[in-house]
């Protein structure tokens, strides 16, 4: 019986372990963003990456704003309707 079939092939069995353990029904992911497997995933990064994640976000959070003008998505409709207001921009 496999309860971990969603884990990818090269898992090692001691993650399997894990997620057999914890009754996930899917991956868990770093918590920084990485994109990474969680080897426990009772723990929210990949050990190492818990002081990344404020690197990462720090970085999301500048690519959005690169992106929309605006820190966060919740300032992003007040943006929107500015620019429905004008519609000079695209
Ligand atoms: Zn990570």
């Amino acid at each position: 019986m496999d309860f971990t079939h969603f884990l990818p092939e090269e898992t090692p069995f001691k993650v399997r372990f894990h997620y057999a353990v914890t009754g996930m029904s899917e991956p868990k992911k770093c918590g920084c963003g990485c994109g990474e497997i969680l080897a426990n995933p009772k723990s929210e990064f990949i050990s190492g990456h818990g002081n990344r994640s404020a690197i990462v976000k720090e970085r999301k959070k500048q690519a959005f704003l690169d992106r929309h003008g605006v820190e966060n998505p919740s300032q992003l409709q007040s943006v929107k309707d500015a620019k429905k207001a004008t519609s000079m921009e695209r």
